[in-house]
């Protein structure tokens, strides 16, 4: 289990999230619209959930339904290793 960033965060990207994390597991780069929480290192202790200016985070078994392919989403952005993986997530991830 693990806690999920959503649509909310898209370009807004703030970062207070990441000032209260105590395992150093969310993460972006310039390129991309949003932050993301690597579920292998997060310990779900929740502290990022009350201080997005936005509701973005859930535990992801609470992620609202139509945020839910935010889970694959997070999952997704640390999987793709190679720079051609990134841009392919990137692209899927593109707001139209
Ligand atoms: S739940 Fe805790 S460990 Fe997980 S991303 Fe949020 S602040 Fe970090
Ligand atoms: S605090 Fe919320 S809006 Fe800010 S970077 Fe984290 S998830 Fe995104």
């Amino acid at each position: 289990m693990t806690y999920v960033i959503t649509e909310t965060c898209i370009d807004l990207k703030d970062a207070t999230c990441v000032d209260v994390c105590p395992v150093d597991c969310i993460h972006t780069t310039d390129e991309d619209n949003q932050y993301y929480i690597d579920p292998e290192i997060c310990i779900d202790c929740e502290a990022c959930v009350f201080v997005c200016p936005v509701d973005a985070i859930f535990y992801d078994e609470d992620v609202p339904e139509d945020q839910k392919p935010f889970i694959k989403i997070n999952l997704d952005y640390f999987a793709a290793k190679t720079d051609e993986e990134r841009r392919t997530f990137r692209t899927r991830t593109e707001r139209n």
